[in-house]
């Protein structure tokens, strides 16, 4: 069986590669057991300068990686160079921090003993990826991961098997041995196997959270660990203090990024009584002052969506969200171009229960609410069953921080749009997953932290 890629600004095939078979499927889990077993006794210091050397091979095939993303699933280009950096970033940052990380904990306990907390690999780790950053998203897990002694598995979104193939070559470029990482094209029908094998120890995905509760229930079956990163439906509040300028600036930004297509992009945008008017004005504006076009082209803003599918049930959900009561502000109509092209679209007075409030709406489509003040502006931004980032616009720094520990989500920002960072942790609460990645707590996910008593 082969798998196609597919350039959805164009609908033409980009690649075609043979999907791994299950004798392949067996022998790549046999390698990824017996690397392990080395790759556990090699000093992290060895596999810190592997990961700085991967890095150095990001860096210098970052073209090639960026129109790979774009061909694959319609990033504009310049997103996709900026993607490769963060990649070389997260790579150089557990390579410098990783030790430290992995460093035993000396814990007072009784006078006589010495206690300590050591932290050591569990073994092959499965990472279910999707394709919306289709080298970050595993580069997040993979660098951590790698850096602590484990091994990984990777099976990616079928429409970016090139991408998928492409990090599996960094890994072996830079030195890592056979088996430390492999790309495993499978489709998603496989994956209870592949977590029910006793060779896995732990799984972590990043996707819808359909696929998560079927991960989930699979891993807690099997009792393995696992780490979810789920969608969101991130608020970005704006309070009548709030910067105007700037702040429209940065909502257009934070909907818009890899074509409105992030689990962190701002998706309700509650907006208070005094100053709705004019940030619903100026946020039109600028929605529609976007350029929508060929993603390889320099000039453009916002590409196609990354499937034909996927387009479908954005424009699905704008739909029934107009049925049931919302105004279209703009767009709101796939447009009349060859590839997934969706406008930048704009949506108020969407009741409660419509898609567009309730659910994660994955492309360039902003909901836009009207609250009477601060006070019900959190309530809003709390009635979702997502939990992932959460963004407040406010010249009051310590009222901006007052609210942002009131929200329910993984991270909150004041005056700034939700980003990851590897230096700090990232997940959700709520249906948006569990589990940390990036920073100590990301390396700390997949490692027995075993307590050892010296009597
Ligand atoms: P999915 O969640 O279906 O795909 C993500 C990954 O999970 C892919 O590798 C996929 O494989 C795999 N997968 C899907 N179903 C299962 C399953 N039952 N068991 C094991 N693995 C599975 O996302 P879609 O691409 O279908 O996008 C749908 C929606 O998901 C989006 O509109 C968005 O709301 C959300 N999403 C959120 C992301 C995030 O960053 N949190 C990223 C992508 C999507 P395969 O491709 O082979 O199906």
């Amino acid at each position: 069986m082969s798998i196609e890629s597919q350039n959805p600004a164009t609908g033409e095939v980009v690649d075609t590669f043979d999907e791994t078979s299950a004798e392949d499927r067996e022998e790549h889990l046999e390698r990824a057991t017996e690397t392990f077993e080395e790759w556990r006794e090699t000093p992290v210091e060895h596999r810190q300068q592997l990961l700085s050397t991967a890095a150095d091979v990001l860096r210098d095939g970052a073209e090639e990686y960026a129109q790979l993303m774009t061909e694959e699933m319609g990033k504009p280009i310049g997103q996709a160079r900026d993607e490769v950096e963060k990649c070389a970033w997260v790579c150089e940052y557990y390579a410098e921090h990783a030790a430290e990380f992995l460093a035993d904990d000396f814990v007072a306990g009784e006078p006589d003993a010495r206690t300590v907390v050591a932290y050591q690999p569990l073994g092959p780790i499965l990472a279910i990826m999707p394709w919306n950053f289709p080298f970050w998203q595993v580069f997040r897990f993979a660098a951590p991961n790698l850096v602590a002694g484990n091994v990984g598995l990777l099976k990616h979104a079928s429409n970016v098997p090139g991408c998928a193939k492409a990090i599996e070559d960094i890994f072996r470029e830079a030195g890592f041995p056979e088996g430390a990482f492999t790309s495993l094209l499978i489709g998603s029908d496989e994956v209870e196997d592949v977590i029910g094998d006793d060779r896995i120890q732990g799984v972590t995905l990043t996707g819808s959270d359909g696929a998560g509760r079927a991960v989930a229930e699979t891993a807690g079956s099997e009792l393995k660990k696992s780490v979810l990163e789920l969608g969101g439906s991130d608020p970005f509040v704006v309070l009548e203090d709030a910067p105007m300028e700037k702040t429209v600036e940065t909502a257009v930004q934070a909907r818009l990024i890899n074509n409105g297509q992030s689990c962190i992009a701002a998706k309700r945008f509650i907006v208070v009584d005094d100053v709705y008017d004019e940030f619903l004005e100026r946020f039109v504006e600028e929605m529609d002052a976007q350029t929508v076009g060929d993603p390889s082209d320099e000039e453009t803003d916002i590409g196609p969506q990354a499937r034909e599918d996927l387009m479908e049930v954005l424009h699905g959900q704008v739909e029934e969200t107009l049925e049931k009561g919302g105004e279209c502000r703009l767009g709101g109509e796939p447009m009349d171009r060859d590839g997934a092209f969706y406008p930048p679209t704009v949506l108020t007075d969407v009741p409660d229960e419509a898609p567009a409030d309730d659910e994660e709406l994955f492309g360039p489509v902003a909901s836009v609410f009207r609250v009477p003040d601060e006070e019900a502006a959190i309530e809003k931004a709390n009635a979702t069953r997502f939990g992932l980032g959460a963004s407040v616009w406010t010249d009051d720094l310590e009222r901006g921080e007052r609210v942002a520990r009131r929200f329910e989500s993984g991270a909150a920002f004041v005056n700034e749009l939700v980003k990851s960072d590897p230096r700090l942790p990232f997940g959700g609460v709520k249906d948006s997953g569990y589990g940390r990645e990036l920073a100590r707590d990301g390396i700390r996910e997949f490692v027995n932290a075993k307590t050892i008593w010296v009597q």
